[in-house]
């Protein structure tokens, strides 16, 4: 009797650990993509009104006193190059711009889209 019980205790811990540790797992996979790091260049698209065509530029520098333009950030760990379309918070876009460096940097933000539209929203 005492040695059945023993038995069931360390089945219940056994069940605890198993269920702790699962816990554990998700909450950390969920960690990683809450918060996704594009490792690329930062590329400025420069209107060209006379045009109508925008050109893109990889700024040697802060890019807020170019005027309005939108961004993309080319992923270049992949051998596919995705392209990632910037968007954000009017806070979250001046950071970006005034950053100095553009090529192969860190980009921080969450992944929206699909393979055919990838949009980057910094934060
Ligand atoms: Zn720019």
């Amino acid at each position: 009797m005492r040695y059945l019980n023993l038995r069931s205790l360390g089945y219940v811990f056994l069940l605890s650990f198993v269920v702790l540790s699962f816990s554990f797992t998700a909450n950390a996979e969920e960690e990683v993509h809450e918060d996704d790091i594009i490792v690329g260049n930062v590329i400025c698209l420069l209107p060209n009104v006379a045009d109508g065509t925008v050109k893109p530029v990889i700024a040697s520098g802060p890019c807020n006193g170019h005027g309005e333009h939108a961004h993309v950030v080319l992923d270049t760990r992949t051998k596919e190059g995705s392209v990632y379309a910037v968007t954000g918070s009017p806070e979250a876009i001046e950071r970006l711009e005034k950053t100095p460096a553009r090529k192969n940097v860190e980009v921080k933000g969450k992944i929206g889209g699909n393979q055919d539209a990838w949009i980057l929203s910094v934060d």
